[in-house]
């Protein structure tokens, strides 16, 4: 099947913003370079669609992303796991003035064995920086463990939030 990744825009939700929607894998078959972007707006990234991101997509993103003007306002919403281990892995993935907004985080439940996500918010965390490392099942009530190095995974919050 098709991995391309599908691009679209919405300018319903904010007049003085762009929201360009990224699904599927983020690889070789997207061409970033095609990807216009108006200055003029506020750019929001909804990435919750991306599932895979491999090193061709990494080169064609981080060429497209620090290729826009430094005073663009970037703001990240929905990243995935996929997505957060790239920003706190790869020096560059987001330039410095993009901000992340909101991020899933995996949760494993032993009774289901299942990995569910849970859509957080930066603000959700807090200053502290602290997040819940068991939350309730939504299947079974039970509860699950998140599934991530909370010292890793959180990394990105410190850089990418608002300062
Ligand atoms: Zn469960």
């Amino acid at each position: 099947m098709s991995s391309q990744v599908k691009v679209w825009e919405t300018k319903d939700r904010d007049p003085k913003s762009v929201v360009l929607h990224f699904q599927g894998s983020l690889d070789g078959s997207l061409d970033m370079s095609a990807i216009r972007v108006d200055p003029t707006k506020k750019l929001v990234l909804d990435v919750a669609g991306i599932n895979l991101i491999d090193s061709v997509g990494t080169r064609g993103w981080v060429k497209w992303i620090m290729g826009l003007p430094s005073e663009l306002e970037i703001t990240l919403e929905n990243c995935p796991g996929a997505f957060i281990e790239q920003v706190n892995m790869i020096q560059g993935f987001l330039p410095k003035q993009a901000t992340i907004e909101s991020f899933f985080v995996p949760y494993y439940c032993e009774t289901c064995k299942i990995v569910s996500t849970k859509l957080m918010s930066v603000g959700e965390i807090g200053k502290q920086k602290k997040v819940s490392e068991y939350v309730p099942c939504e299947t079974c009530g039970d509860v699950t463990e998140i599934d991530v190095t909370p010292e890793t995974y959180f990394k990105f919050v410190s850089k990418y939030t608002k300062k």
